[in-house]
């Protein structure tokens, strides 16, 4: 039995279906279910016992406490954050809450736990931290890639509160001895992507004929990985890693964001030409640049390449096709995350917030 954090989100429900596609062991999947948590994710699972949901917040110690005395897991894998960059610059203050004050009560309530365990049960606990390249600033054309010795540099109030929760999962490794992992990872895409990021952002707005909104002059730099290579790094990391490390996870793909973005034309094009015979690239409209925009990220994945020989299976090339045809092939997904009706489904089982 493993305890997942955040599995309703994009990542998280991702490597739940990933994990259960090749293993028997449970799942308890902890989310508090905020604007970007989505069970229709998981409805494959439905009715499947190795998945229990368990709606609630990382903050909440008595109902973490609980959930670890009842399932002793063997693990926790921590994906639950608030991730995105542009709501953070609006409103920073959940940010803070959830990644800071949140991660730092779920510690509490894993040291606490991990205290009572004895053995072999205690030699084989761990506590996967799932985090971001973001916290390490932002590179200049020539830098080398970030490694794990990076300094830490965060320009956003995202960066910012992840940096402080990876500092927090370190420390309860050097003051208590808590058997901690933690990957940083460049930019994910794929299945199940809310449309508020880059990648899945484009293909609905392309395809309910609106504009392609790109910052600034669309060269800012990003290394982009598949999700499921994501989560398959993840998996190796908690079967393999050196507790009290950290592992970079990226999939040696820089792109700048205007080449996503016609690449992304590019597929549809050829997967769902518009019926006027344009090209969806004639949507594209640039837009004034979000403030303090990084304008590199690059990671590099050698240690955890030559440390536990992991390494991605797609190229972007092939992922990114793969994406598109995802998000043709589910329109009713995209509908439902889009309209109200999702929304009025979680207020109605859980209240309204
Ligand atoms: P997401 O926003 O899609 O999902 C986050 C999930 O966490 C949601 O289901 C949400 O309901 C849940 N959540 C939020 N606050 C919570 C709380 N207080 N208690 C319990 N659940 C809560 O995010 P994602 O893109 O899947 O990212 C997952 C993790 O991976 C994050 O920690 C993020 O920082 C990290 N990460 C993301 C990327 C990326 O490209 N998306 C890259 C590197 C690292």
């Amino acid at each position: 039995m493993i305890l997942v954090t955040g599995a309703a989100g994009f990542i998280g429900a991702n490597f739940v279906l990933d994990w259960l596609a090749q293993s028997d062991e449970p799942v308890i999947n902890l989310d508090k279910l905020t604007y970007a948590g989505n069970l229709q994710s998981l409805s494959s699972l439905d009715g499947d016992a190795r998945h229990v949901f368990v709606h609630g917040d990382i903050g909440d110690r008595a109902l973490i406490d609980r959930l670890l005395a009842e399932h002793r897991p063997r693990a926790v894998v921590n994906f639950a954050a608030e991730s995105h960059v542009d709501r953070s610059i609006h409103g920073p203050e959940d940010f803070i809450q959830t990644n800071v004050v949140g991660t730092f009560h779920l510690l509490e309530s894993v040291r606490a736990h991990w205290g009572t365990l004895e053995g072999e049960a205690k030699a084989a606990f761990r506590f996967l931290h799932v985090s971001t390249d973001e916290v390490y600033g932002t590179l200049k054309p020539t830098d080398p890639p970030f490694t794990e010795n990076h300094p830490y540099e965060p320009n956003s109030p995202y960066s910012a509160s992840k940096a402080a929760s990876d500092h927090l999962v370190r420390a309860y490794h050097h003051t208590y001895g808590l058997p901690v992992l933690t990957t940083n990872c460049s930019n994910n895409y794929g299945p199940y992507h809310f449309p508020e990021k880059l990648i899945p952002l484009m293909i609905v707005n392309a395809l309910a004929g609106k504009p392609l909104p790109v910052y600034g002059d669309g060269m800012q730099v990003r290394d982009w990985l598949f999700v499921k290579d994501h989560c398959s790094a993840i998996r190796r990391v908690l079967e393999a890693g050196t507790p009290g490390e950290t592992y970079n996870v990226g999939g040696w793909n820089e792109k700048p964001n205007i080449e996503i973005v016609n690449t992304v034309c590019a597929l549809l094009d050829e997967m769902s030409p518009r019926a006027d015979g344009q090209g969806y690239a004639t949507q594209i409209t640039y837009v004034k640049d979000r403030p303090g925009h990084d304008r590199r990220y690059a990671i590099d994945a050698t240690k955890i390449h030559r440390e536990l020989g992991w390494k991605p299976a797609e190229t972007f090339e092939t992922g990114i096709r793969k994406t598109v045809r995802w998000y043709l092939d589910n329109q009713a997904w995209v509908q439902q995350v889009q309209s109200g009706e999702y929304r009025q489904w979680v207020d109605k089982q859980y209240g309204a917030k």
